[in-house]
């Protein structure tokens, strides 16, 4: 493995590091470097350290997508609401058409300045 430039083992001064830790970026020879999951690491503790980092964006990252999708959801039932609402005002107008004449009357008779 080629060498990194300039750079020697942390623990080793005398060698020269031919890995980085993943996790903390320490220069390191070839016998400090520890492979963990295909990546090279310091130490077990940094290893744990990016396996819990890694894990912590995943489950935000679940926790978003749940939450875009819970927004999404309430958004429909709204809609949905409103369309009732609307279609149930709708019908109540068609049905007490007389009667929503009369609140109209009613109303242009207490608000004279307003033009309707
Ligand atoms: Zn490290
Ligand atoms: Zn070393």
């Amino acid at each position: 493995m080629a060498a990194i430039q300039d750079k020697v083992c942390r623990n080793h001064p005398d060698r020269p590091a031919t890995e980085r830790c993943d996790n903390c970026f320490k220069p390191l020879c070839e016998d400090c470097v520890l492979i963990r999951d295909g990546k090279p690491f310091c130490s077990e503790r940094c290893f744990e350290n990016q396996l819990e980092v890694s894990r912590n964006i995943s489950s935000f990252e679940t926790r978003r997508k749940r939450e875009v999708l819970l927004r999404r959801r309430r958004r429909l039932v709204r809609a949905t609401l409103m369309i009732l609402l609307l279609g149930a005002v709708l019908a109540y107008i068609l049905t007490h058409q007389s009667q929503v004449l009369l609140w109209r009357d009613w109303l242009l008779d207490r608000l004279p300045d307003l033009a309707l």
